[in-house]
Parts: C-alpha cells; structure tokens; sequence
C-alpha cells in the first residue's frame, strides 16, 4: 500500500480471543458472522510499518512474545523479516496507546527490542498505565526499561509530526492519552486508528463499546468526530482491530457505511 511518497504495511503479531462480554451493547444475535467457532470474536493484534523518506516507522508493538488466556502474540519479527526489515532498522515506535497488546515487543527481558528506535507514547497514558499500575505489570515493566534505556518521547497536545508525513492526532477515550497516526503525502491520506475504533461496525452502531475503553463516553465523541471527518473522503482508514487488518473507507449516506477495499 503507498500514500504518496510514503510506504504503509500492515502485520499483525498474533491473535486476541475475544469473549463477547468484551463488545459492551453490542447484539451477537444479530451479528453472528462476528464470531468464530469457539464463540468468541477473533481479531488481530495489528501493527502497521511505515517507510517515508530515510525513516522506518512502526505503529504499535503488539503483544510480544507471551501467550495469555485471551490472545497470543509473537509473530512481529517475522512479520517484518518478511518485509526486510530488522528490528535494529526501526527507528521509531509508535505506540497508539499503552495497553498491554500495543507495547509487547518495545522491551523483551528488559531490553529495548528496537536498538536503536525512540519510543513515542501519550504523555497521558504515564500515569495509569506506569505510575499506578502493579509492580508486576507487563506495560510498568517494558515502560521503565525504555525510561531507563533514555528511549522514551512523549507525545503532548494535538496534531504532533513524529516523521515526514506522520502526524500524531490526540484521540482520547480509549485511553486518555490514546493517539491516532495521520498518514499523508501529496493528495493521499490515511488514518491508523489504532484502537479508537475497536471494530468497523461501531459506524453503523454507535452505542457499544470495548470493555478496554477507559472513558466509554469520551471514546464515543471521540469515535464520531473521527467518523465524520472520513465520511465521503477517499482517505483510506485501518485500525488495530480490525479483521484482516484490512483497508476501507467510509462511505457517506445510510446502511452499511464503511467498505472494505475489495471487499
Ligand atoms: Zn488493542
């Protein structure tokens, strides 16, 4: 995929095993197709490798290399092998936002996985995701090896270039320091959602939420801002969660609004 100038590939680390108490509000019944055979909703843990210019982008770090009752990660490395890339090539890491499966692969054993890479975050995600959070706590723990490698830059205020054509776009309620990636180059964008939208459904129904939302509220203004400035633009949007980590569009008018691309 190319915006522009700007190369954008999109990987996924494992899968994550949903239990449908996840999708607060949201009628299985009438959305059988969502789950699988185990009655849960599989979706992929995403990461999106961007190339624009001289520097080598990678939006999110998945889960790692662990394996828990609700998702599995560890296929990252190849994922970028497959693509040329080491991890010492990374030079920067973005993470969208600071849940366990967006940081996985940013600190393995307490050292930083990409050598040479700086880690952007939300400033506003530091206090619940380090400070108050468990001495045990995987996100606490990969954090302060980055802090104490002097990795870490954090990302304040609104509309913030990280790179040529990647601007880091403040989305909060998913997290409150949850951001958005803004891909743009010449006359093409694209939106990296990241987790603000949790699946491509929440467009056609509004009304239910992940369980991870930090400030369910604020993620819904949060959601229909973002959705109407898409609406009827040819910007393409992907998301950290969406099946198939594929692309779309959101369409304008009623019904089914967002379009996979050949789908
Ligand atoms: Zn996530």
């Amino acid at each position: 995929m190319r915006i522009g100038d700007i190369e954008l590939i999109a990987l996924s680390d494992g899968v994550a095993k949903l239990p449908q108490q996840f999708y607060i509000g949201l009628d299985f019944a009438s959305h059988p197709e969502l789950l699988s055979d185990d009655g849960r909703v599989h979706i992929p843990i995403g990461c999106y490798l961007l190339r624009t210019g001289d520097t080598t982008v990678l939006l999110d770090a998945g889960m790692g290399p662990r394996r828990l009752s609700w998702g599995e990660g560890g296929a990252l490395p190849a994922e970028l092998a497959k693509h040329g890339v080491a991890p010492g090539d990374i030079d920067v890491v973005v993470a969208s936002h600071l849940h366990t499966d967006h940081v996985g692969w940013l600190a393995v054993d307490g050292v930083p996985f990409f050598a040479n890479a700086t880690v952007r975050y939300g400033h506003a995600d530091w206090g619940e995701f380090v400070d108050s959070a468990g001495p045990d706590d995987h996100t606490r723990n990969v954090m302060e090896a980055l802090a104490d490698a002097d990795r870490l830059q954090p990302i304040e205020g609104d509309m913030v270039t990280l790179a040529p054509g990647l601007t880091a776009r403040a989305t909060p309620g998913h997290t409150l320091g949850h951001y958005c990636l803004v891909v743009s180059s010449g006359e093409e964008r694209a939106f990296l959602l990241g987790d603000a939208v949790e699946c491509p459904l929440q467009l056609e129904e509004p009304d239910f939420y992940a369980m991870s939302d930090v400030d369910p509220k604020l993620a819904a203004r949060t959601r229909e801002l973002l959705w109407r400035e898409l609406e009827g633009t040819d910007a393409l949007v992907g998301a950290a969660h969406f099946q198939g980590l594929e692309f779309g569009r959101v369409m304008r008018g009623t019904g089914t609004r967002y379009r996979f691309l050949g789908g």
